[in-house]
C-alpha cells in the first residue's frame, strides 16, 4: 500500500499541503475536460508536477468520483509514491514531457473530436490562425501507436519538438504548460483551431488561406505581451 500524508509545518507537512492543493486543481481540470466535451467518460488524463512528484489521474476512474483521498502520484521514474489507485495508462507520455522539459508543470491529454479528426487527415495542422504561435508553431501529428506504450510516448516527443502540444494520430491531443490552467487552455485553443480548419476546409471549391512563418513569428512576439502585465 502506498499512501503518503503528513501534516504540521515541517517540510513534509508543506509538501503534503502543496500536493493536496495540486490534487484539487487536477481534479477540477479533469472534470473540465468532460464538461467542455473534450473527452467522453474516463478518456484522457491529466497530470501536475509538485517537486519531484507527479500527481496523475487514476486509470479508468470517472472524474466526478475522485475525492481528496484518491490523490495518486508517482516519482519521475514512474514508481508510485502516493495513493493506491492505479495511475493513468499514459504515464509514459506524461513522464516523457517532464523529462524533456524541466519547466513543464502540467500535462493534459484528451480525445477532443475535431483535433482527433484532423489527426486522421494531415501530418500537421495547417497554420490557419495566429494562436498557432501560442503552441510554438504549426502543430504536428505523432504517428499512431497503441495507447499507453513507450512507442506512443517517443512519437509524441518527436512531434513536440519546439512545441507545447501535438496531435496523436487516431487518438487525440496532448499539451503541456507551466500550470494546469495553461496546459488546459492550450488544449482548448488547439481543439478550436482544428474545428476552424475543418470548417473552412469543408467548403467545396475553396482552400483556406494560411499564415506565413513571418506572420506567425510576429504573432509569437505580440503574444509575449498579451493580457494583463505584472
Ligand atoms: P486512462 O484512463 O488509463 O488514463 O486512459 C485513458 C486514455 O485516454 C488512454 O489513452
Ligand atoms: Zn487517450
Amino acid at each position: 500500500m502506498t499512501h503518503r500524508r503528513a501534516g504540521g509545518t515541517s517540510d513534509r507537512g508543506r509538501t503534503a499541503a502543496a500536493e493536496e492543493r495540486a490534487w484539487a486543481e487536477l481534479v477540477t481540470t479533469a472534470r473540465r475536460t468532460v464538461a467542455d466535451g473534450l473527452v467522453v467518460g474516463t478518456s484522457g488524463n491529466v497530470s501536475v508536477r509538485v517537486g519531484d512528484t507527479v500527481l496523475v489521474t487514476p486509470s479508468g476512474v470517472p472524474y466526478d468520483r475522485l475525492t481528496p483521498d484518491d490523490a495518486t502520484g508517482v516519482d519521475l521514474a514512474g514508481r508510485q509514491v502516493l495513493g493506491t489507485l492505479v495511475p493513468t495508462s499514459e504515464l509514459p507520455m506524461h513522464l516523457a514531457v517532464y523529462d524533456a522539459d524541466p519547466a513543464a508543470r502540467a500535462v493534459v491529454h484528451t480525445h477532443a473530436v475535431h483535433a482527433t479528426a484532423v489527426s486522421l487527415l494531415v501530418p500537421e495542422l495547417p497554420p490557419v490562425h495566429y494562436m498557432t504561435a501560442a503552441l510554438g508553431g504549426p502543430v504536428r501529428v505523432a504517428p499512431y501507436a497503441a495507447y499507453g506504450t513507450g512507442e506512443l510516448a517517443r512519437g509524441m516527443l518527436d512531434a513536440l519538438a519546439g512545441r507545447t502540444g501535438c496531435l496523436l494520430r487516431n487518438h487525440g491531443t496532448i499539451t503541456y504548460g507551466t500550470s494546469l490552467d495553461q496546459a488546459y487552455d492550450r488544449t482548448a485553443q488547439l481543439e478550436w483551431m482544428c474545428r476552424l480548419w475543418l470548417t473552412a476546409a469543408s467548403v467545396p471549391g475553396r482552400t483556406p488561406s494560411l499564415l506565413t512563418d513571418a506572420q506567425l513569428a510576429e504573432a509569437s512576439e505580440r503574444l509575449r505581451g498579451y493580457g494583463q502585465s505584472g
